[in-house]
């Protein structure tokens, strides 16, 4: 059975593309079989994961209208090594498709579970919303994996993911946990993202995660070459950094729940 997680925040720009594919890369250099799901109209990963979402037949909108199964629209990625369920804008339209439409919320939770036995990881890189695309992801998840910048507003942010998270395991997915928080674009120079990095350890304790990832520039430039920073310059902080999250996911994987 493979460890599901969503990376989410509702917020745009955080660092949630960026954290899915870097650590899928990762993880496929530390051996572990990892299938991405982009959730996103915007088809950010799929593009950063080095295929061109322009040119797919089938992606993961079909898969939630349940027109086609993961195996029939996932893709290998040779240059990155891990599979992707890719998206592009038609996904935009799955809201207003979804809604009249019974089990709207667990579709993906459905088509996961028929790939089950290839995958170690899967990684869902979920839109800048907490929408009803959010909701299948949230649906099909172990966790929730929450990359942030270490901003004032971000803590604002959060009480809303969190709450949402609460309602979800309540109402939909008992399974579902709060991983953890991942700090991202991390400046230590600056005063003001240390202190809410402490404020962060104060109020969530080991739910913030050990990693930090710095802001680097190869991070940000390795998209426009359509690949994950771990992929397009191993030897860069940043690639160093994410290299560092994937075996701190892979030993909170093996290591005992706890309550
Ligand atoms: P989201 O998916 O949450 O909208 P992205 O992962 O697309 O966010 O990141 C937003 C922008 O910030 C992108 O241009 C990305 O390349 C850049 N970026 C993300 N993480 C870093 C980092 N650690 N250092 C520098 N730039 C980063
Ligand atoms: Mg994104």
């Amino acid at each position: 059975m493979p460890r599901i997680f969503c990376i989410a925040n509702q917020k745009g720009g955080v660092g949630k593309t960026t954290t899915t594919v870097n650590l899928a890369a990762g993880l496929t250099k530390a051996g572990q079989r990892t299938l991405v799901v982009d959730l996103d109209p915007q088809g950010n990963a799929t593009g950063s994961s080095g295929i061109d979402k322009r040119e797919l037949a089938l992606t993961v909108y079909d898969v939630l209208l349940e027109t086609a199964t993961i195996a029939e629209a996932r893709q290998r990625s040779d240059k990155v090594g891990y599979d992707v369920l890719g998206a592009n804008r038609e996904l935009a339209g799955a809201e207003v498709d979804l809604v009249g439409l019974e089990r709207r919320d667990k579709r993906l939770k459905a088509a996961l579970a028929a790939v089950a036995d290839d995958y170690d990881f899967v990684l869902i890189d979920c839109p800048p919303s907490l929408s009803l695309l959010t909701l299948n992801g949230l649906c099909s998840a172990h966790g929730v994996v929450v990359p942030m910048q270490c901003e004032y507003f971000a803590l604002e942010g959060l009480s809303d993911l969190v709450n949402t998270i609460k309602q979800v395991h309540a109402n939909l997915n008992p399974d579902l946990q709060l991983i953890g928080l991942l700090r991202v674009m991390f400046d230590p120079r600056i005063t003001l993202q240390q202190q809410v990095s402490e404020q962060l350890k104060t109020h969530f304790g080991d739910k913030v995660f050990n990693t930090v990832i710095p802001r680097n520039v190869r991070l940000a430039e390795a998209p426009s070459y359509k690949l994950p920073g771990v992929v397009f310059d191993p030897s860069s902080k940043g690639a160093q950094a994410f290299m560092d999250f994937a075996r701190e996911m892979i030993a909170r994987v093996e290591a005992p729940v706890a309550a």
